[in-house]
């Protein structure tokens, strides 16, 4: 239980990779705060076997006010956070020309300025505890660039370049801050797209192995829980100079 005590928000955390990390945390003995749309209840309900405390915040990670709500929120009901996910993320693929101004604000709102405002609040709590993990789930595409994915690219690599601030600025104190860099993920984000490939004619195995093989040398998705484990390393003392790394898992994609 090497996260006994301990607090972790863990922003999109409904589903997928980010309910993913939740479980590695919780079963390491985290209290969770969970924030996201959609399946709250069924999220909640699975993490109970744990045994630590889970509280749900609904805060919109494309606003501002909403997510200091939230961090202000943590500050009375959890004591704090110690451990902070950014993990909250939202696609569209379309060619620059054709990429609508409303999807390239929503993108750049919920997948890098969220981060931007859950870190600047976070880090008072962190520096007054004295310890802290700010993780920011990246992507390879934080690194490498794909055609029809303008504004996810760009977000992304502003995340693992406000991930190296942020680290800088800590470098003194017992606070890392980190990105993962996943690979193809089976979530419902990526399912959307591999439904995109169905509707054009492919069959689901078919549209699944054409996603990977176009990227993932090792042709599986990484899971949640790999990815979990990694979070869970980054929290761990092992990790306490790991300062800025942008840690890419991803089946050998960036290997290319
Ligand atoms: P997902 O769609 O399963 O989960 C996204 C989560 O974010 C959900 O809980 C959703 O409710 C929440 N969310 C969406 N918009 C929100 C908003 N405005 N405010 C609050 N919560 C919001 O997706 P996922 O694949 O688990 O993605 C999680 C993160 O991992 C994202 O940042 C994504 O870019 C990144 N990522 C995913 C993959 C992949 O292959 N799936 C690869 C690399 C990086």
């Amino acid at each position: 239980m090497q996260l006994h005590g301990k607090t972790a928000l863990i922003t999109g955390s409904t589903s997928g990779i980010g309910l993913g990390i939740a479980h590695t945390l919780a079963a390491a003995g985290a209290n969770i705060i969970l924030n996201g749309f959609g399946e709250v209840a069924q999220a909640k309900q699975a993490l109970a076997p744990h045994g630590v405390r889970v509280l749900y915040h609904d805060a919109d990670m494309a606003d501002a006010e909403q997510i200091a709500a939230m961090m202000a929120w943590a500050g009375a009901e959890a004591g704090g956070v110690d451990i902070l996910i950014n993990n909250a993320g939202i696609q569209h693929t379309a060619p620059v020309a054709a990429f609508p101004v409303a999807s390239w604000d929503a993108i750049i709102a919920v997948n890098l300025s969220s981060v931007f405002h859950t870190s600047r609040l976070a880090l008072p709590m962190m520096q007054a505890r004295g310890w802290g993990r700010i993780i920011n789930i990246a992507s390879v595409h934080g690194l490498v660039a794909s055609k029809e994915k303008a504004a996810y690219v760009a977000a992304k690599h502003g995340v693992v370049g406000l991930t190296k601030v942020l680290a800088l600025e800590t470098a003194h104190a017992a606070i890392t801050c980190n990105a993962i860099c996943p690979g193809w993920v089976l979530t419902p984000l990526v399912q959307r797209q591999i439904d995109q490939r169905i509707a054009a004619g492919a069959s689901p195995e078919a549209a699944s192995a054409a996603l990977l093989a176009e990227k993932q040398p090792s042709q599986q998705f990484v899971t949640p829980q790999q990815l979990g484990e990694l979070a869970l390393f980054l929290c761990s003392e092992g990790a306490a100079q790991v300062r800025g790394a942008a840690w890419n898992m991803d089946g050998g994609w960036l290997a290319q």
